[in-house]
C-alpha cells in the first residue's frame, strides 16, 4: 500500500505541475491571440482613431496607477486630483515628470501592488546614463507585444519578400533583454510558427561571426546600432566575405549617417531600427522609407519638451518624455527617456498615419575595439555592474588598446574596496588577461546627470578598423 501511495504521489503531483504549465500557455497564446486581429491595421488608421485607442488606454492605466501604485496614490492625494479628470494625453501636463534617480531611489513604489504588478517580471535598463534601472513588466503586457509586434514585422516581412520561414541573426550578449523576453515566452505560450532564429555572442570574434553569418545565411541581423556599424565596417575593411542578409535592423542606439550609408552601399542591404526601452518595449519603428520612425502613439505616449520641461512646437527638439500605456508592472507616466529628438510635422508617404519622429540624436556609442578582432559594446561592459547594486555610477575609459582606467562610484570608500577586486577580475574576463585596468574611487561621477555621459568611452579610435 505504502509503495503504491509513493509512486502515485510524485505522479500526480507532476500531473498537476504540467496542466497547471498547460493551462499558462492556453492563457498565454490566448492573449497573444486575442489581440492579433487588426494590428497590421492599427498603423493605417485615421489620426482621430489613433487618439481615441490612446486615451482610452491612458485613463485605464491613470486609474489602474491611482488604485494600486504606491507612489501615484500618494501623487494624487497631495496634488488633490481625481484621476478620472486625466481623460486625454493633454492632461498628463498636470502631473509631474519623473527622473530616472526617483525610480533609482525607489523602484517598488512605482510597481503596481495589484495581482499583475506581484506577477510582473524585473528587467534591467541598460543604463546608457552609467545609472541602471529595475522596470517590472507583468505577463499580459509582454503576451500582448506578441501581437503589436506584427506592425513592425510587417515591415521586415515586406523586404525579406516572405512572412513565414526567414531567418533572424540575434547579435547580442547572453544578459540581453531579448533573451529574458524569449525566455518568457517559452514558458507561457506554446511555440508559434516563428522565423528560425539563433542567437551569437558579441563577444566572439569579428572571423568567428563572420562563419555563423555565411552557415546560417540569415535573412535579418538584429544587434545594437553601433555594434553593427562597426562590426560591419570591420568586415569591409578587412576583405572578410560575407553573405549579406536583406535586412540590417538596429536598436538600443544608433548608427552614425555616414555608417549607414556605407553599410547599405557596399553590402545591398536594407537597414531598419526600432525605437525601444526597458522602460517601454513598443515605441516606435522605421518603415521601409527608413528616415524617421513611426510612433507606436497608442500603446506609448510620447511628448517632447524643452529644458523648462514645457511642450516643445512639433520640429523643434527637445527630451524624450515617454508615458507607458500598456505595462501594468513599474507604471510610468511623464518619464525621462533621456533621448533628444523632435516630432515631424511630415506625413510618410508609406501610408501609415502613426505620428513620426525624427533620428534620435547622440545615441551612438563608443564600442571598444581589442586587438585580435574583438569588439566590445559597452552593454556588455554593463553586464559586469548589473548584480552589483551598490555601484551608482561607473566609467570605464580605454587611453590605449590595453590600457583602461576605471572610475567607480559607491556611495563610501568602504564599499568600494569591498567590491573594487571583484569588478576588476570579471572586466578582466571580458578585456583579456593582458588588459591592464587602473581603477579608482570618483566622487565626480555622483554630479553625472547630462545625458551626454557615456559608461564606457574609448579614447583610441584611431585603434579601430585597422
Ligand atoms: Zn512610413
Amino acid at each position: 500500500m505504502s509503495a503504491q501511495g509513493g509512486l502515485h504521489a510524485p505522479l500526480s503531483m507532476q500531473h498537476i505541475q504540467m496542466s497547471a504549465r498547460f493551462l499558462q500557455k492556453v492563457y498565454g497564446n490566448g492573449v497573444a491571440l486575442a489581440n492579433l486581429p487588426g494590428q497590421r491595421r492599427v498603423p493605417y488608421a485615421s489620426q482621430e482613431e489613433l487618439s481615441a485607442l490612446r486615451d482610452s488606454r491612458l485613463r485605464r492605466v491613470v486609474r489602474y496607477a491611482a488604485e494600486s501604485v504606491p507612489y501615484y496614490r500618494k501623487l494624487f492625494a497631495a496634488l488633490k486630483i481625481d484621476p478620472r479628470e486625466i481623460r486625454c494625453v493633454e492632461d498628463l501636463n498636470r502631473l509631474p515628470l519623473l527622473d530616472k534617480s526617483m525610480i533609482h531611489k525607489d523602484p517598488d513604489s512605482f510597481v503596481s501592488t495589484s495581482w499583475l504588478g506581484r506577477k510582473s517580471i524585473p528587467f534591467l535598463t541598460s543604463g546608457s546614463t552609467g545609472l541602471r534601472l529595475r522596470i517590472h513588466h507583468d505577463p499580459h503586457s509582454l503576451l500582448q507585444n506578441i501581437a503589436f509586434g506584427e506592425r513592425e514585422r510587417e515591415v521586415v516581412t515586406a523586404l525579406c519578400g516572405r512572412r513565414l520561414g526567414y531567418k533572424e541573426i540575434y547579435l547580442g550578449c547572453s544578459q540581453w533583454t531579448i533573451t529574458k523576453v524569449w525566455d518568457f515566452y517559452k514558458t507561457w505560450t506554446f511555440l508559434p510558427v516563428r522565423p528560425q532564429r539563433i542567437f551569437i555572442s558579441m563577444l566572439e570574434p569579428v572571423e568567428r561571426i563572420a562563419d555563423a553569418i555565411n552557415q546560417f545565411n540569415p535573412d535579418v541581423i538584429f544587434g545594437l546600432g553601433s555594434y553593427l556599424e562597426l562590426l560591419f565596417r570591420t568586415l569591409a575593411l578587412n576583405a572578410i566575405r560575407i553573405h549579406p542578409p536583406r535586412v540590417l535592423s538596429y536598436g538600443g542606439d544608433s548608427m552614425t549617417p555616414e555608417g549607414k550609408r556605407f553599410i547599405e552601399g557596399q553590402f545591398n542591404v536594407a537597414i531598419l531600427s526600432h525605437y525601444n526601452a526597458v522602460e517601454c518595449f513598443k515605441i516606435g519603428f522605421m518603415c521601409e522609407q527608413g528616415d524617421h520612425f513611426h510612433l507606436h502613439q497608442d500603446l506609448c505616449h510620447i511628448r517632447i519638451v524643452d529644458p523648462s520641461g514645457s511642450n516643445a512646437p512639433i520640429g523643434r527638439k527637445g527630451e524624450v518624455i515617454i508615458s507607458n500605456l500598456i505595462n501594468r508592472g513599474t507604471v510610468l507616466l511623464n518619464y525621462r527617456l533621456g533621448d533628444i529628438a523632435s516630432l515631424s510635422p511630415e506625413k510618410c508617404s508609406c501610408g501609415r498615419n502613426l505620428s513620426l519622429l525624427s533620428e534620435l540624436e547622440g545615441r551612438v556609442e563608443d564600442i571598444l575595439f581589442l586587438p585580435g578582432g574583438i569588439i566590445i559594446h559597452p552593454e556588455v561592459i554593463w553586464s559586469v555592474f548589473e548584480d552589483r547594486n551598490e555601484v551608482i555610477r561607473y566609467q570605464l575609459i580605454q587611453h590605449e588598446p590595453l590600457r583602461f582606467e576605471l572610475k567607480v562610484f559607491t556611495g563610501d570608500t568602504q564599499i568600494y574596496q569591498r567590491l573594487i577586486g571583484g569588478i576588476v577580475d570579471d572586466l578582466r574576463q571580458l578585456l583579456g588577461s593582458s588588459a591592464l585596468i587602473e581603477a579608482h574611487y570618483a566622487e565626480d561621477l555622483a554630479e553625472v546627470t547630462t545625458s551626454k555621459f557615456r559608461p564606457v568611452q574609448s579614447n583610441c579610435k584611431q585603434c579601430q578598423l585597422q
